[in-house]
């Protein structure tokens, strides 16, 4: 069984959902930098209050903000985790090798959640939240084609990549993860 896993996919695809099913399942630790970030803004911090409007116009928190966050939250845990949202861009990549190399970690898997655009601008202008109002969605999208798609190479070439076709109910998407992880 997978130990540490990373979800990786454009907003909407689904990550967030099935990070959380499996977190549950199995006490892994579900490291979503965004919902870390969106605590942050709702309690109103220093941090909160930096990264508010960067985060409603769908622009990308900076890598060292980040950063600090994931090497918290990873070296407080043992079981297991999932990444959920990151990296998000290379320079994230190599920061998290350092790190997980630091607390003597390895990735195991990455699941590719695969999705056609219409269906995840659909899906998010439903889900409401405050960064999911068009314009916003289609920077976010752009973002993340340019960012964190090239991402998806990077992974194949070191085989840890596996492909999830996530257009489809929650209920077959999180069997297929569940067998792939096994
Ligand atoms: P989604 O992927 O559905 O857009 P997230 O909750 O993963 O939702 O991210 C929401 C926002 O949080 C992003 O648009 C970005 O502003 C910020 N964010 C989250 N993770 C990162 C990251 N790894 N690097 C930079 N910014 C991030």
């Amino acid at each position: 069984m997978k130990k540490h896993l990373l979800f990786l996919g454009p907003p909407g695809a689904g990550k967030g959902t099935q990070a959380a099913l499996i977190s549950k399942a199995n006490n892994y630790l579900h490291l979503s930098t965004g919902e870390l970030l969106r605590k942050e803004i709702d309690l109103d911090t220093e941090l909160g209050k930096k990264v508010k409007d960067i985060m409603n116009n769908g622009e990308l928190v900076s890598d060292q903000l980040v950063l600090d966050i994931v090497k918290k939250n990873l070296e407080e845990n043992n079981k297991g985790w999932i990444l959920d949202g990151y990296p998000r861009n290379l320079s994230q990549v190599n920061s998290l090798n350092e790190e997980l190399m630091l607390i003597n970690q390895q990735l195991e898997i990455v699941f590719y959640l695969d999705i056609p655009d219409e269906v995840l601008i659909n899906r998010l202008l439903m889900r409401g939240r405050k960064d999911d109002n068009e314009e916003t969605i289609k920077r976010r999208l752009q973002i993340y084609k340019e960012n964190t798609q090239p991402l998806i190479e990077y992974y194949k070439k070191l085989s840890l990549l596996e492909y999830i076709n996530a257009d489809g109910d929650l209920k077959t998407i999180s069997a297929d993860i569940k067998q792939k992880m096994a």
